[in-house]
């Protein structure tokens, strides 16, 4: 995988047992080895469970694993987490850091992903940190300075274009149906971009992802924006047909 090629990542969230997930990847494994080169990166985060399973069904494929998290500490009394390095023991290359649901529903804060980052990026693992406004901040003319705040906050030292991808997904856009317009997704991606100057080693070549109710019927034109280098996608990451025609909507 490089930084200049697209990634397309499905977030599977808590969604599918065992065989819905087999289902699933292997699939996408099978349509990624048929389909020759491609102008994409491909990667699935299934929930921790699946993990083991999912990677071995994918080991020999260029589909890539991640987690949806992970905890800031190796190993030890943590009930409930889940190390970087049992990631990597699964097979995983990526972990989802500082998602808008955690943030809300675990009062996850800026420089707790920091340390989380910082963990991954330990074990090799390339963090994916989400940022992104709520409506409220967006209306209120809020929605660069709150996205600068989190970038300052949750990118730790030592991130480079190789260990580190940003994903911007406002999180009025997230389930919803509703996605940010091509020209607010510019914008943003710009002001993105800007800001990772100074904070990520080589930041021109950090990819940054849209995520936010990206489908099939969207992809094209989200995916065509400037400095918009994949999506993060959650709900149509469930069906292979919906997630391969967005992958396949990369030019
Ligand atoms: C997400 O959960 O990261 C996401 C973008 O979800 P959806 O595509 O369903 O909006």
């Amino acid at each position: 995988m490089t930084a200049n090629r697209k990634l397309i990542a499905g977030n599977w969230k808590m969604n599918g047992l065992k065989a819905d997930g087999l289902d699933l990847a292997s699939d996408l494994a099978g349509r990624l080895k048929g389909a020759g080169p491609v102008v994409f990166d491909m990667l699935v985060c299934p929930p921790f469970p699946l993990l083991f399973p999912v990677g071995e069904a994918i080991a020999d494929s260029p589909l890539a694993l991640g987690g949806q998290d992970c905890a800031p500490k190796t190993s030890g009394a943590h009930t409930g987490d889940v190390a970087p390095t049992m990631l990597k023991d699964a097979g995983c290359r990526f972990v989802i850091l500082g998602h808008s649901e955690r943030r809300a529903d675990h009062g996850e804060s800026d420089s707790v992903v920091n340390a989380k980052a910082v963990a991954a990026h330990k074990e090799g693992l390339v963090a994916i940190i989400c940022v992104g406004e709520t409506e409220a901040q967006r209306d209120a003319g809020q929605a660069n300075a709150v996205v600068s705040g989190q970038l300052a906050g949750s990118i730790p030292a030592g991130a480079t274009a190789e260990n580190t991808v940003i994903a911007y997904e406002p999180v009025w856009a997230i389930g919803t149906g509703k996605t940010a317009t091509p020209d607010d997704v510019k914008a943003m991606h710009a002001h993105i971009r800007a800001e990772l100057d100074g904070k990520i080693a080589e930041s021109a070549k950090v990819r940054i992802l849209y995520g936010g109710s990206v489908k099939p019927n969207n992809a094209t034109e989200l995916m065509a924006v400037e400095n918009v280098d994949g999506a993060l996608v959650g709900g149509a990451a469930l069906k292979a047909d919906d997630f391969w025609a967005i992958a396949t909507a990369c030019r």
